[in-house]
């Protein structure tokens, strides 16, 4: 007996939609069909869609800074990302200085292990690169771990120079990895900050003035270049801009085989959110700045027509009061949370008609997945694929605000909007931990995945 069949649902996938139930033995889909027969439990998805689970590749869990700690750890993280139906993360390990890649991992590990109530892996953050780092780097693609990031901003912290990324792009061509680029010119965004706070300009919107789109674009065009020099593949990561759009353009004409990110923030906020009154600007405090209007317009158009291939939360829930309500722009933390609003927010991209349905599971689902390793596991409703489903009605509206997320920080960016379509009910492997957008399973339900290494 089947431990599991959804009926009378709507299979969306990337490819196509079908009229289908689905059969589901263990944590596996075992049936995609008709006549499926009975089962311990049934659930009815009559009106719904039957969508493979969420994957998001771009979070920041229990991260601290000094002097700041998100609110999310891999528990309350997880619980809101299921909520909001992702089922799988892939979470950023940070190598400090002077640590090898091995200990960063087992710190990572041990933040996520016996919490996480989504699957989840880790992208290695390379921060010192030595022929020690060079060796361990080398290996972590046969521990499940496919997946570099550089940063090209935040000098003394993480930022490295093109030395660094040449060589971790090499080591990315020659073990099957993907180096992922935060793609902004880090000496440049420092000395256009610290000429805004020579002249005693601290107010929030400075953040954007000081991290113009050339910032970006110069970055994200380099790191295409330094990619092209290696002959490896690119991931940018949270492009924001058609400045930076332009730049992935030039670099696919000559094909480089660049894959470009949004994230769910750059789609509905505006750098005038920043000059927001009492201190609410702070919230909208992320890196990259968000830009104009036209930008964001370029932004839902690229994800329409394959330019951006996924929508990331690059969740970092840095709380309001205490830590990001400060009105000098230099010291508010970076960043903001969305894990749980990630693929509601972008939904509403289909009622805008800027892309269908196979197009939404496409860039917050399939592509994720596909390109970061989880395929065919995860990424599809598919025979022998992990039964990671969310159960979505299209017709469900709300306004979201914050006392009716299910996330631990005290805000959220998209207070106040009205949404159409919602997530009913979420099943990882085989069990159900959301119904009626509560979560119902147990915590440190989650498993690390060991991914596989990057095919085009
Ligand atoms: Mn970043
Ligand atoms: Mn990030």
């Amino acid at each position: 007996m089947l431990d599991l069949v959804i009926r009378n649902g709507l299979v969306v996938n990337a490819g196509g939609t079908q009229r289908a139930d689905i059969g589901v033995a263990g944590e596996t889909i075992v049936q995609l069909g008709r006549d499926i027969a009975g089962a311990t439990r049934e659930i009815d998805a009559a009106g719904l869609y039957v969508m493979p689970g969420g994957v998001d590749v771009h979070t920041h869990l229990d991260l601290d800074l000094p002097g700041f700690q998100t609110a999310e750890d891999f528990r309350s993280g997880t619980v809101a990302a299921a909520c909001g139906g992702t089922t799988t993360i892939v979470d950023f390990c940070q190598q400090r200085h002077g640590q090898s890649l091995r200990e960063a991992l087992d710190i990572w590990q041990a933040k996520a292990a016996g919490k996480a109530v989504t699957d989840y892996g880790f992208h290695i953050v390379v921060t010192d690169m030595n022929a020690d780092v060079e060796k361990e780097l080398a290996g972590l693609p046969a521990q499940g771990v496919t997946s570099f990031k550089l940063f090209m901003a935040y000098k003394d912290a993480q930022m490295v120079d093109d030395r660094t990324m040449l060589r971790t792009f090499d080591v990315a061509r020659r073990e099957g990895a993907l180096v992922m680029v935060h793609a902004e010119n880090g000496d440049a965004a420092d000395y256009l900050i610290e000429k805004a706070v020579a002249a005693g300009n601290l107010s929030t919107f400075n953040h954007a003035l000081t991290r113009p789109p050339r910032v970006e674009s110069e970055a994200t065009g380099r790191a295409i270049a330094l990619a092209e020099m290696a002959g490896a593949p690119v991931y940018i990561v949270h492009l924001t801009c058609g400045d930076a759009l332009d730049a992935v353009i030039a670099g696919r004409r000559r094909n480089v085989d660049v894959i470009a990110e949004t994230c769910t923030h750059y789609l509905f906020g505006t750098q005038d959110d920043l000059a927001r009154p009492d201190f609410e600007g702070a919230k909208w405090v992320l890196t990259p700045p968000l830009r104009t209007r036209k930008d964001q317009e370029l932004l839902w158009q690229s994800l329409g027509n394959g330019t951006l291939s996924v929508v990331s939360s690059d969740d970092a829930s840095w709380p309001f009061e205490g830590q990001k309500r400060q009105a000098d722009f230099t010291r508010i933390p970076n960043g903001a949370p969305g894990i749980e609003e990630r693929m509601i927010m972008t939904y509403q991209g289909v009622n805008r008609g800027h892309f269908n349905v196979n197009r939404f599971v496409e860039i917050v689902s399939t592509n994720p997945a596909c390109l970061f390793g989880l395929a065919p596991k995860k990424g599809a409703v598919a025979v022998g694929a992990d039964a990671d489903i969310v159960l979505w009605d299209p017709e469900a509206e709300t306004v979201i605000t914050q006392s009716k997320l299910n996330h631990a920080v005290d805000f959220t960016l998209f207070e106040g909007q009205k949404v159409k379509g919602l997530p009913r009910c979420v099943v990882r492997r085989g069990e159900v931990i959301v119904e009626n957008g509560r979560f119902c399973g147990a915590t440190g339900g989650g498993r690390f995945i060991r991914r596989s290494r990057y095919r085009r």
